[in-house]
């Protein structure tokens, strides 16, 4: 494919969005996102820091994605260029990701490596642009982040930008970072000791909310909007529990409704525990009888009624989607996990009730605690509730996550899940669906979310090498890396300070 071809392929994307952002200014930021287009533009956090960076008075963003064919930019020498202005990322003062989790960290390589900035943030000088990150992943471990980045945001970025913008547009990027390795929410490798606990940004600043509207994203052409943000909740394997930045946070359903745009025909309300908020249904009822789609993208089991299952099918809903999480009832309580047997058998009757196609029910495998009784467990219920209305499985394994309480839980095995796996799917053969993710890329996800900087030179190392299993467990071999083992810690504290710098 040729350079013109590639260019095409931007334009076309961009003619067909509505929203697109311009804007001259004294700092223009390109902002990046490690994995294609279509993914990036359906996240939300992505969305709202593009608006938030349009909003300063001296600064501007322009887009960049990973692009689905990096051997066409390879082959053809091109380098990663914005969305908005076709500029190579390179040429900006600024470069911004937003990572979302472990396994963008290839994407990211990626991006700069096609745009020949180097990686490691010791080898570039000034003449290179200064790297900034931020997005989901902060909110648990982002030190394998850090031999890459000049500046770590951690958590939400929707105020600190604003302080980051204002002292990028007149101080000189060394004294910038000293600056910021002291303010709460920033990590500054090398300068800022531990890491800071993550930011929280003013309730004025909710609802976060879709900027383009475009039909080439995941969801399609779905506006979304946060109509609360954090969980109240307690699971123990869990980032956004009511631990981390308060807990939940609410928006009025009037101030929700006020922001979504006459021509959206799909709104999406997205959240940790959309179905927690006490007036959802106020909001689900008036987007749905204004003629429009709806999907939410947290239901909770025991939030469901018929009410609002109604509500969804009349939204254009044809699989009801909620979590379990746990195996059995008995890995759910030893976790936290409220969810009971009950409340998904309520879900599947709503589901026959409503005429809705299916249930799918989300579960994890490897938690702390199971045993192969629970994966039978599990087989049990699930062909209990496929006798009431079609269910799929999709099932992922155990992965710790710092800022939990499960943190340095181990990683149950590649062998032992695939095992586990195996025995699930032989047991619901041909009556319930079963997609099981891969349990060796949850290893992968696994050492890079317990690990230091040294995890993040092995994912540099196995990026290079072809980025396979194979070249993984290789790089994590030659760097030593091993899962730094962290004592759970009480409901109530984050364990961040105790975090090594190296595992
Ligand atoms: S798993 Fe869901 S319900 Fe549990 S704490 Fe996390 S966001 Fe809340």
């Amino acid at each position: 494919m040729s350079v013109w071809n590639l260019i095409s392929q931007i334009r076309e994307r961009v003619r067909e969005e509505e929203g697109t952002l311009y804007k001259q200014a004294s700092l223009r930021v390109a902002l990046c996102y490690p994995s294609p287009y279509s993914i990036g533009m359906s996240s939300l956090g992505y969305q709202t820091m593009y608006r938030e960076i349009h909003l300063h008075r001296g600064a501007a963003a322009e887009r960049a994605f990973l692009p689905e064919d990096t051997e066409e930019y390879r082959k053809s020498r091109t380098a990663v260029f914005t969305c908005e202005t076709e500029t190579p990322i390179s040429n900006f003062p600024v470069v911004a990701f937003s990572v979302s989790y472990e396994l963008e960290i290839p994407g990211f390589l990626e991006m700069l490596d096609l745009s020949g900035i180097p990686a490691l943030a010791r080898e570039r000088t000034p003449e290179h642009p200064l790297i900034l990150i931020g997005g989901p992943l902060t909110n648990s471990n982002p030190v394998p982040l850090s031999p890459f980045a000049d500046l770590i945001i951690l958590g939400e970025a929707e105020e600190l930008i604003h302080n980051f913008l204002d002292a990028a547009l007149t101080a000189k990027p060394a004294e910038l970072l000293s600056c910021f390795a002291r303010v709460p929410g920033c990590y500054v490798p090398g300068l800022s000791g531990t890491l800071p606990p993550i930011a929280r940004a003013g309730d004025d600043r909710l609802p976060a909310r879709s900027q383009i509207l475009t039909k080439n994203t995941v969801l399609s052409a779905m506006f979304l909007i946060e109509p609360e943000r954090g969980c109240s909740r307690g699971c123990t394997y869990c980032v956004m529990r009511r631990t981390t930045n308060g807990g939940m946070r609410l928006v009025s359903p009037e101030r929700v409704l006020s922001y979504v745009p006459a021509e959206a025909r799909r709104v999406g309300l997205v959240g940790a525990a959309v179905t927690d908020h006490p007036r959802i249904k106020e909001v689900v009822h008036a987007i749905v009888g204004s003629g429009r789609e709806v999907g939410i993208s947290s239901l909770r089991a025991d939030r469901l009624d018929g009410e609002l299952v109604g509500l969804l099918a009349r939204g254009g809903y044809r699989t009801l989607t909620t979590a379990s999480d746990g195996a059995s009832e008995r890995v759910r309580n030893l976790v936290d996990r409220k969810t009971t047997e009950e409340h998904l058998i309520r879900a599947a009757r709503l589901v026959r009730m409503h005429k809705l196609q299916r249930l799918k029910l989300y579960e994890m495998v490897g938690l702390p605690g199971e045993t192969a009784e629970d994966i039978d467990e599990l087989v049990r219920f699930s062909l209990e509730v496929a006798r009431i209305a079609p269910l799929s499985l999709s099932v992922s394994p155990f992965v710790a996550k710092r800022n939990t309480p499960l943190d340095g839980a181990p990683f149950e095995g590649v062998r032992s899940i695939e095992a586990k796996m195996t025995r699930l799917r032989a047991g619901l053969k041909g009556r319930v669906e079963v997609r099981p993710s891969s349990a060796r890329w949850a290893w992968v996800e696994y050492m890079l979310s317990q690990g230091g900087e040294a995890a993040g030179l092995a994912a540099m190392d196995a990026w290079r090498n072809g980025g396979s299993f194979a070249a993984w467990k290789r790089a994590f071999k030659n760097r030593d890396v091993k899962p730094f083992r962290a004592r759970p810690v009480p409901d109530g504290r984050r364990n961040a300070p105790t975090i090594p710098f190296m595992p």
